[in-house]
């Protein structure tokens, strides 16, 4: 083990007995500051009846209630305007403010002490020390900077490894291009919808090959892309970069990292948020690898608006096997696999998005764009899935291929629709590719910072 591989050697490699000492004894630090501090919290453990001196062992952790992000929303807009009941510090103490990017009803509104703000920083600095951010790197960083939280900690955390940040704000696609170009940027962080569109700006508008420019290692996070085989590999051929995955959101914080030995999966950073999954029929909790569920998530030392058990609706399952870089914190399998209330039955098969993404990708001859809209024709579900021909590809040369491979990987049959390349929308940050028509007041799907 060599301890310059790891942002905190002490606690990355700490045997996991002690870890769960140390996640116990945090978890019930927590637990009491919210129980004394927060109106909410006081509240709703009193009506399940518990006090955080009921929580004597690691097993008690989930007899403690869980929050849903509705129940956020119902306790805000009130005072401490606008954060009402669940702020844990006087109002002054506030530094940041930022807000969840959901497009169906009232956003939730987050705020962060400084301290908060240095533990977001903390958090990604495990992960992009664990994707070989050092120093020297020169680090891009194309995102709109405003009230989402998105890549903000993940500039931080740069500037705080000692890297060189050069943030890639109100410029638009191909200004960013040149940017990378003209300063030879050696590291990205973006979504893995927006890099598939880097990529394919600068190669169709620009004719720059991105592969030849210097970027190489590109941090993902907002969409599951990264964790999923046959876009990583059209991300890393486009980039010739390695790609890594990362998961976190607004009102939980960064939680999860790929490393660099990129195992197909991602850490779960166990020093700072106690992750428990909750198998998605029985609520039981699910100790065991191999069994996917929802995540409940609790990060353990954010302070201002704590994040205690939160049902974060991530679908993800432990991954058996220990990863080959020495860390200790346990590996969740393939990424987050997708959402709860996305995987949904069709014809009585459960349909992951994720899965037709994996197939849709895996096809030279399709372009990056997808849309997969689930209707009903009379009472009979059908999926429709619209995807692009490449310039010069036929469509005959590719149908049959792409059927086959989404009946195997799915079960199911799908209604095809062929377009041409360019048609489908464009997508600058996270993209909306999948629509449940059947379900009753359909709107956008809600969107994960
Ligand atoms: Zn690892």
């Amino acid at each position: 083990m060599n301890p310059q591989e790891y942002w905190n050697p002490v606690l990355e490699t700490m045997p996991r007995e002690k870890l769960k000492i140390l996640q116990f004894k945090k978890f019930k630090r927590i637990l009491n500051w919210a129980y004394t501090r927060s109106k909410f919290h006081r509240a709703l453990y009193d009506t399940a009846g518990l006090t955080p001196d009921d929580i004597c062992s690691f097993d008690d952790i989930k007899k403690i209630p869980k929050v849903e992000k509705s129940m956020m929303r119902g306790i805000q807009n009130k005072d401490p305007f606008p954060y009402g009941d669940a702020l844990c510090v006087p109002l002054e103490e506030v530094s940041t403010f930022r807000q969840t990017s959901g497009t169906t009803g009232q956003p939730v509104y987050q705020p962060d002490t400084w301290q908060d703000w240095e533990w977001w920083s903390e958090c990604w600095s495990f992960i992009l020390w664990a994707q070989g951010y050092r120093p020297r790197d020169r680090v891009f960083i194309p995102f709109g900077y405003n009230i989402f939280v998105a890549f903000w900690a993940g500039h931080y955390a740069a500037e705080k490894l000692g890297c060189e940040v050069v943030p890639g704000g109100v410029l638009d696609t191909q200004s960013r291009i040149l940017k990378i170009k003209e300063l030879n940027a050696t590291a990205m962080m973006a979504t893995p919808t927006y890099i598939l569109r880097m990529a394919d700006v600068a190669k169709n508008k620009m004719g720059i090959d991105p592969s030849l420019l210097s970027i190489n290692k590109i941090t993902c996070a907002g969409e599951p892309g990264a964790g999923i085989p046959s876009t990583k590999k059209r991300m890393e051929d486009a980039w010739g970069a390695k790609v890594y995955d990362h998961s976190g959101a607004t009102e939980i914080g960064a939680w999860s990292y790929e490393c660099s030995k990129q195992p197909c999966g991602m850490h779960v950073n166990e020093a700072m948020f106690l992750v428990e999954i909750e198998d998605l029929n029985t609520g039981e909790i699910i100790e065991e690898a191999g069994r996917k569920g929802k995540m409940i998530i609790t990060a353990l030392d954010r302070m201002a608006q704590p994040c205690i058990r939160f049902d974060s609706k991530d679908v993800i399952e432990w991954d058996p096997e220990p990863c080959s870089c020495g860390r200790s914190f346990r590996l969740i399998k393939g990424g987050v696999i997708g959402r709860s209330d996305d995987i949904t039955k069709v014809k009585g098969v459960l349909l992951s998005p994720a899965a037709i993404e994996e197939v849709v990708r895996s096809i030279d001859g399709l372009g990056n764009e997808f849309e997969i809209i689930v209707d009903k024709q009379g009472d009979v579900d059908r999926i429709k899935l619209k995807v692009e021909l490449l310039p010069g590809v036929t469509r005959l040369s590719i149908e049959n291929i792409l059927k086959d491979q989404l009946r195997l990987k799915t079960n199911l049959g799908y209604l095809i629709e062929f377009y041409d390349y360019g048609s489908l929308p464009r997508y600058e940050v996270k993209a909306k590719r999948f629509k449940d028509l059947r379900k009753k007041n359909f709107n956008e799907k809600e969107e994960r910072p």
